[in-house]
């Protein structure tokens, strides 16, 4: 297939200041790179991150404007002279920022890039910080990109980040098969972490306190879910494991209050804890290294994903075995109504909402 011409300019999401997110537009570039790809954004889903910078919540990387978002899908429609791993009409997903030539690029670690425009504390370009990711059209080296299945709906194969997370952290878990694992929190990342493992081969049980997310968790037909307000989680979990406790807890919800729960909810011995949120404002916990020391307990914290956690996300949802709907809200805002759906977005009790990214005005 012919290649689309390049937009002269594209069409995307800023937040401006705290609450107010606006959409705007620059000029591209006028040709291809060879190993570059010009993609067709379809959706971006925003992420706890992204509201919670429109929030103004998370203190330490507010930067505004920030034109951000990564829970994206879209669909090649130009390719590079060079480019041989994707053709107009694939559809891809993003499987690395990195630069794909450093040293820690070249091992999986693409994170911790080491170009210094990728080494965190991004540069503004035309006057925006962030990715641009909730854009209409938007140029990838191949790389970066990743295939994602044609026959899903985007709004559904845009989760591969988030997968993509919770992969990363039951890689880290590293618990056996078969384990036990407690998922305190069926928000989106709880119920992303919950398919996750049991797709893995865990077994999970879900706590959470309010009728929607209870509903959403029972939905999914495998949990075993705990209603916190009826009764005492700690005790639930005990009883659900002959007195012994979970071999793991995974809290969804960054408060101080859940991981002092998750420290009791843990196995006397050889329990693990696996720090996968963040919380604003910054929560606390009480550590006791002798406590740490005799029962062998392992606290252990994740963030993002390496290019193996990002591949075995993209093959658990094209495939099916994750199915990321339980984890949507089912609702689709235009891009040049992003600040709607942020304000939706950030609204209590919402599963990821989607924002529309060829949706440039109202015609
Ligand atoms: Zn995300
Ligand atoms: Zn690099």
């Amino acid at each position: 297939m012919e290649n689309m011409k390049i937009p002269e300019v594209h069409y995307f999401g800023a937040i401006m200041a705290p609450e107010v997110a606006e959409m705007h537009s620059e000029p591209m570039q006028e040709t291809l790179g060879p190993r570059e790809v010009l993609v067709k954004m379809l959706i971006c889903n925003i992420c706890t991150n992204d509201y919670q910078t429109w929030q103004a919540k998370r203190t330490s990387k507010n930067k505004f404007p920030m034109a951000s978002g990564h829970e994206w899908v879209g669909d090649v429609v130009a390719v590079g002279e060079d480019v041989k791993l994707f053709q107009v009409g694939d559809r891809v997903g993003q499987c690395s920022a990195g630069c794909g030539e450093c040293i820690m690029c070249r091992m999986g670690h693409t994170e911790q890039c080491m170009m210094p425009k990728n080494k965190g504390g991004w540069a503004p370009v035309n006057g925006f910080y962030g990715l641009r990711c909730f854009s209409d059209y938007k140029v990838f080296r191949q790389n970066q990109l990743i295939k994602m299945n044609k026959d899903m709906p985007p709004q559904l194969t845009a989760f591969l980040e988030p997968v993509s997370t919770a992969v990363a952290g039951a890689r880290k878990l590293n618990a056996p098969k078969g384990d036990t694992v407690v998922i305190i929190g069926a928000g989106s990342m709880g119920i992303v972490n919950a398919l996750v493992y049991h797709a893995l081969g865990y077994r999970v049980i879900i706590t959470e306190l309010t009728e929607k997310k209870l509903a959403r968790a029972r939905s999914m037909g495998w949990a075993e879910v705990i209603d916190s307000k009826a009764v005492d989680p700690v005790q639930a979990v005990k009883d659900l494991t002959d007195g012994i406790g979970a071999d793991a807890v995974v809290p969804c919800v960054g408060l101080s209050s859940v991981y002092a729960q998750a420290q009791q909810m843990i196995k006397k011995h050889d329990g693990k804890i696996l720090l996968f949120p963040a919380g604003y404002p910054e929560p606390t916990m009480d550590v006791d290294p002798n406590e740490i020391h005799y029962n062998r307990a392992e606290i252990i914290g994740t963030y993002g994903g390496e290019v193996e956690d990002i591949a075995l996300a993209a093959k658990l949802i094209n495939s099916g075995v994750v199915d990321p709907s339980f984890a949507w809200e089912g609702e689709t805002f235009p891009l040049y109504q992003i600040q709607d759906a942020y304000v939706r977005a950030a609204t209590p009790d919402m599963y990821r909402i989607s924002v529309d990214l060829q949706k440039v005005s109202e015609d």
